[in-house]
């Protein structure tokens, strides 16, 4: 147990936590929402920290990142608790649940995991990831500076509910984010996730003032999120207010957790990437296989530029530093 960054003392032994919107008021012995953060005689301490629930070398393409050294595999870390209680959560049997409950979590030091992180081949860096990545900062902030320091890369894939200031700090560590952007709705963020939305668009803004590589997921869910008109609203605003070079990744819904529809029909899916692509140059599905949005194409000369036949990537269209081998254009991202 460390103690927290972020908090402030508030009356009768409670503290303030700013590490997210919620800023959840915790008194004596209790958990903020998050159930990992927690107040003891005054003070608050993260109940995760180098405690892991999980630790894989997955490929970069699965995070999702597409325009992130592909073809790369990245060391991935993951803790218990988030900060988001999404009904239809794929990880919740660690996002909702806290370590003390389990007594079966590995523990590791920021400097343990960079050696290991050297030692791996063609390991691109560390993937915060699997659960919310916020609930950990301290770690997630500690572990970073150390990869940074060991010459690899950081990536954080996260839900953007994470308040200015530790994004602000958080930030120069980071070299590429995938961010959750389950609806544009407040609404559907209040109802299904117990979030909010506006402070998860700040978190986008941010990230591309601060000028670090990001790419979206959106999970078209039906019923719940697959309304044309806020589509292309949500669309419209990224394309306007991020750019529309940023990779977009809409993936298919199955059913998870509490939330029990049918998964999201292809169709939809297609509908949707079609749709998305009159404002943004990149676009992929994800959870469905290989399609046509599978691949990148040079947005320039529409040859293909990398191939992607499940997790194999081949990228024989790709030049130095990003180039199209056939016309020269450069794709945007990381390579
Ligand atoms: S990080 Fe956890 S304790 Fe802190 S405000 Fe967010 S939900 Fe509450």
């Amino acid at each position: 147990m460390r103690e927290a960054m972020y908090w402030t003392p508030a009356s009768d032994g409670k503290v303030r936590c700013g590490l997210c919107p919620h800023e959840c008021l915790i008194g004596e012995g209790k958990a903020g929402i998050c159930r990992v953060r927690v107040n003891r005689n005054g003070r608050l301490f993260s109940l995760v920290d180098g405690l892991l629930a999980a630790l894989h070398t997955d490929p970069v393409e699965k995070k999702p990142l597409y325009h992130f050294h592909p073809g790369g595999q990245i060391l991935s870390i993951g803790t218990r608790g988030c900060n988001l209680k999404c009904a239809f959560c794929q990880n919740y049997h660690i996002s909702q649940e806290a370590p003390s409950a389990t007594g079966r979590d590995l523990t590791m030091s920021p400097g343990e995991l960079a050696t290991m992180a050297v030692s791996l081949e063609n390991n691109t860096g560390i993937a915060y990831t699997y659960n919310e990545p916020t609930v950990f900062y301290e770690f997630m902030l500690e572990t970073a500076r150390e990869i940074r320091r060991a010459g690899l890369k950081n990536v954080a894939v996260t839900n953007g509910f994470i308040s200015q200031a530790p994004l602000a700090e958080l930030l120069p560590e980071m070299d590429a984010f995938n961010v959750d952007l389950k609806s544009f709705d407040d609404g559907f963020y209040r109802r299904m996730a117990g979030g909010r939305l506006a402070p998860v668009l700040e978190t986008l803004r941010a990230i591309v003032a601060g000028e670090k590589h990001l790419e979206i997921t959106f999970l078209v869910i039906p019923t719940l999120n697959d309304s044309e008109e806020e589509f292309l609203k949500m669309i419209g605003w990224i394309s306007s207010e991020l750019g529309s070079d940023i990779p977009l990744h809409l993936s298919r819904y199955f059913p998870a957790w509490k939330l029990h529809l049918p998964p999201t029909p292809v169709p939809v899916l297609e509908r949707f990437a079609c749709l998305a692509m009159e404002k943004m140059r990149y676009v992929y599905l994800g959870n469905v296989g290989e399609t046509r949005f599978s691949s990148t194409f040079c947005p320039a000369c529409h040859r293909e530029l990398i191939r992607r036949e499940g997790y194999q990537v081949t990228t024989d269209g790709l030049g130095p530093g990003g180039a199209c081998r056939h016309c020269g254009s450069r794709l945007a991202g990381i390579f």
